[in-house]
Protein backbone atom coordinates (compact mmCIF):
# COMPACT_ATOMS: atom_id res chain seq x y z
CA UNK A 1 0.00 0.00 0.00
CA UNK A 2 1.25 3.49 -0.91
CA UNK A 3 1.34 5.61 2.42
CA UNK A 4 1.04 9.33 0.45
CA UNK A 5 -1.20 10.42 2.21
CA UNK A 6 0.47 11.79 4.95
CA UNK A 7 3.32 13.58 3.23
CA UNK A 8 1.42 15.64 0.77
CA UNK A 9 3.00 18.67 -0.56
CA UNK A 10 1.10 22.16 -0.80
CA UNK A 11 0.17 21.72 -4.57
CA UNK A 12 -2.09 23.99 -5.82
CA UNK A 13 -3.13 24.94 -9.41
CA UNK A 14 -2.66 27.60 -11.36
CA UNK A 15 -6.36 29.00 -12.45
CA UNK A 16 -4.66 30.92 -15.92
CA UNK A 17 -3.12 27.77 -17.01
CA UNK A 18 -4.03 24.93 -15.31
CA UNK A 19 -0.26 24.00 -14.57
CA UNK A 20 0.02 22.52 -11.05
CA UNK A 21 2.65 24.48 -8.91
CA UNK A 22 3.85 24.21 -5.81
CA UNK A 23 2.62 27.26 -3.48
CA UNK A 24 6.57 27.79 -2.61
CA UNK A 25 7.96 27.68 -6.08
CA UNK A 26 5.33 29.85 -7.26
CA UNK A 27 6.49 33.02 -8.85
CA UNK A 28 3.44 34.85 -8.71
CA UNK A 29 0.44 35.12 -6.46
CA UNK A 30 -2.83 36.98 -6.10
CA UNK A 31 -5.98 37.35 -3.27
CA UNK A 32 -8.89 37.69 -5.25
CA UNK A 33 -12.26 37.18 -2.65
CA UNK A 34 -10.32 36.39 0.45
CA UNK A 35 -8.69 33.21 -1.68
CA UNK A 36 -4.82 33.27 -2.80
CA UNK A 37 -4.22 32.13 -6.13
CA UNK A 38 -0.92 30.54 -7.22
CA UNK A 39 1.12 31.47 -10.47
CA UNK A 40 3.42 29.90 -12.67
CA UNK A 41 3.98 33.11 -14.08
CA UNK A 42 3.99 36.86 -14.29
CA UNK A 43 1.69 36.41 -17.60
CA UNK A 44 -0.56 34.37 -15.66
CA UNK A 45 -1.02 36.63 -12.80
CA UNK A 46 -1.76 39.71 -15.12
CA UNK A 47 -4.39 37.38 -17.15
CA UNK A 48 -5.82 36.38 -13.97
CA UNK A 49 -5.91 40.26 -12.16
CA UNK A 50 -7.16 41.09 -15.72
CA UNK A 51 -10.48 39.30 -15.08
CA UNK A 52 -10.11 37.63 -11.88
CA UNK A 53 -14.11 36.06 -11.75
CA UNK A 54 -13.13 34.23 -15.06
CA UNK A 55 -10.63 32.28 -13.93
CA UNK A 56 -11.83 31.64 -9.98
CA UNK A 57 -13.83 29.05 -8.77
CA UNK A 58 -16.68 29.62 -6.67
CA UNK A 59 -16.08 28.22 -3.46
CA UNK A 60 -17.78 25.00 -3.36
CA UNK A 61 -20.37 24.63 -0.88
CA UNK A 62 -19.97 20.96 -0.52
CA UNK A 63 -23.85 20.94 -1.04
CA UNK A 64 -25.91 19.24 -3.61
CA UNK A 65 -27.10 21.04 -6.53
CA UNK A 66 -30.14 19.63 -8.34
CA UNK A 67 -31.26 22.08 -11.71
CA UNK A 68 -33.89 20.78 -13.12
ZN1 LIG B 1 0.30 29.52 -15.62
Amino acid sequence: MLSEAKSRPAATHDPVCGMQIDEKKATAKSEYQGTTYYFCSPSCKAAFDKEPSKYAKPKESGGHEHHH
